[in-house]
């Protein structure tokens, strides 16, 4: 492309909302073989809210609601602030937690009233040397429908079964369609359960999933995608996101998300809509042809 066609597309862009740092990949962005995007706060709304808690025997549901909203106070993970706002919507006023411990990708634990109290994905329980399974098909069905399911464990017994379910962002499925309309493969890569990955693909039109992916694997799965599918772009929000957003060959950020995102990325959406992407591939495909 010459100059000038370039600086006509980023000047469009722009107007679109869709900031390119790197003039470069208005040019390159038209390769793109895959879209992944990141699930939580890119395809979702990111404000999960607390749908189901189920205690097992022995665990009153206020009593186990408290303490554990009264660890998830001190986490800034958007599950942690679905739980605490639970519990302060039911006017629970909320202990202190004591030696809070968060550990990426799997959850959090505290003292709170002098018991122990681990919150987290089925994962987290497992290191914990607890077997989920006691908790029958619960998981599975939550799953289904889409919800993630949580665990938590009080002095070392599993004590209860929450879900959270985080709203899709209504321009998603829009965005999807328009990707596949260009010709494009799209892939979510998330940290959430296998099972809810899935639900929420199918609801979306997601033609492949990497779920359960830790925080420091979303790099090895935008390498294997690209290995399977060619150039790929990536587009996410968060923190987690930011090695992520370097390696892609084209890195989007969602501008509403954090600022190490937005500095690992080539492309920021200035807005929280993914059809921003759909904006930015039309744009390279168009400018590309302007000079031919
Ligand atoms: P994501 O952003 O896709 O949810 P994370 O790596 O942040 O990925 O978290 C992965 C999983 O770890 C979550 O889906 C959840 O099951 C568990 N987890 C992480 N932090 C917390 C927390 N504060 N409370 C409960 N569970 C947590
Ligand atoms: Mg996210």
């Amino acid at each position: 492309a010459t100059p000038t066609s370039i600086m006509v597309g980023t000047g469009r862009a722009a107007e679109l909302g869709v900031l390119f740092r790197q003039g470069e990949a208005l040019q390159s962005l038209k390769e793109t073989g895959i879209v992944a995007l990141d699930k939580t706060g890119t395809l979702t709304q990111g404000r999960p809210e607390l749908t189901d808690f189920m205690t097992a025997p022995g665990f009153s549901e206020a009593e186990a609601l408290r303490l554990i909203a009264s660890v998830e106070s001190r986490s800034e993970h958007p599950i942690a602030q679905a739980i605490a706002a639970a519990a302060g919507r039911r006017g629970f006023p909320l202990p202190a937690a004591e030696g809070f411990e968060a550990v990426p990708g799997f959850g959090v634990s505290a003292l709170v009233e002098g018991r122990k109290v681990d919150v987290g994905a089925d994962r987290f329980m497992t290191t914990l040397g607890l077997d989920v399974s006691t908790f029958g098909d619960a998981a599975a069905r939550l799953g289904q429908e889409g919800k993630s399911p949580l665990y938590a464990a009080i002095d070392g017994r599993l004590a209860a079964v929450i879900a959270v379910a985080d709203p899709i962002k209504a321009s998603t499925p829009e965005a999807i369609a328009a990707l596949h309309a260009l010709g494009l493969k799209v892939a979510m890569i998330t940290g959430d359960n296998r099972r809810t990955a899935e639900a929420i693909a199918r609801q979306i039109g997601i033609d492949q999933v990497a779920a359960e992916v830790l925080p420091d694997g979303k790099v090895e799965a935008v390498k294997r995608l690209r290995e399977a599918h060619g150039r790929i772009a990536f587009v996410g929000d968060g923190i987690n996101d930011a090695p992520a957003l370097a390696e892609a060959d084209i890195g989007i950020a969602i501008g509403t998300g954090t600022d190490i995102a937005i500095e690992s990325a080539d492309v920021v959406l200035m807005s929280g809509d993914v059809r921003g992407v759909v904006n930015a591939i039309a744009l390279s495909k168009a400018t590309i042809r302007n000079i031919r």
